[in-house]
């Protein structure tokens, strides 16, 4: 859920450090506790991250999400979070647009279908249809860029994009294979055209008396 929906940037908005190991890796505990010391200062109306000041450049895709999981879960419930989006070229930066646009489009039809399910239609064959197709193959791409991004480390058997990238294949199959949920929404375009071409029959009601 979002939280803090109707904040409007204002105020005083510092940029938090980023603490490293002597191996380069995030100090996990000194970030947090950096974190609660710099929410604590009366008077600012959010924090940034994953700008300049945390060392964004140095930061893998996954390093940067991690940043962003841990300055969420340590004052996220206090203070907005600004989080910064950088990538190292004008590709990648195009590539991470298109995960969220695609993650984004994929909510919309499946909330469509729930809607239309829970508030005035019995059948969303159509719906879910669309929904199920879109979402799963958008996924497919989305992972596959994630592991792109990552270069090796995105192959890696621990790594979680890995596990995501192995998972996604079925999905794309079961529940109806892309494929036939291109014939259903089809088959349905084409039913509606053809009850749209036809007359209405003597006595009908104002739907033709066509029922879905
Ligand atoms: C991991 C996994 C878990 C599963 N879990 C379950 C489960 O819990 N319960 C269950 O009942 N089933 C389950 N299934 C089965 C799944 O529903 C079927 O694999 C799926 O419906 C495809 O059927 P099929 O394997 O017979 O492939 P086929 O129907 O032989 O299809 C093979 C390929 O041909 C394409 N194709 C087929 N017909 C057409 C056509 N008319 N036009 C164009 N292309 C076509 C398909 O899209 C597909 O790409 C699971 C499958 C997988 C992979």
């Amino acid at each position: 859920m979002t939280r803090h929906r109707d904040y409007v940037p204002h105020g005083v908005i510092p940029a938090v450090l980023l603490p490293f190991h002597e191996d380069l890796s995030i100090d996990e505990a000194s970030y947090r506790a950096h974190l609660r010391d710099v929410a604590s200062v009366d008077g600012i109306s959010a924090i940034t991250t994953n700008a300049h000041a945390s060392e964004v450049a140095a930061c893998t895709f996954d390093e940067q999400r991690r940043v962003l999981a841990l300055t969420q879960d340590e004052i996220g419930a206090r203070l907005p979070i600004v989080n910064g989006i950088y990538a190292e070229s004008a590709l990648e930066g195009a590539r991470i647009a298109k995960m969220a646009h695609e993650g984004g489009a994929s909510a919309l039809l499946v909330f469509r279908s729930a809607w239309a399910k829970d508030c005035y239609q019995d059948r969303v064959t159509r719906e879910a249809a669309m929904a199920k197709l879109y979402a799963t193959e958008a996924a497919q791409r989305i992972i596959d860029d994630a592991v792109q991004i990552l270069g090796g480390r995105g192959v890696m058997a621990d790594h979680p994009v890995d596990l995501l990238y192995r998972s996604i294949r079925a999905l794309r199959i079961y529940e109806g294979t892309t494929e036939i949920q291109h014939l259903i929404i089809a088959g349905m375009l084409v039913a509606e055209a053809k009850a749209e071409e036809e007359p209405s029959p003597r006595g009908a009601g104002s739907d033709g008396g066509a029922s879905r």
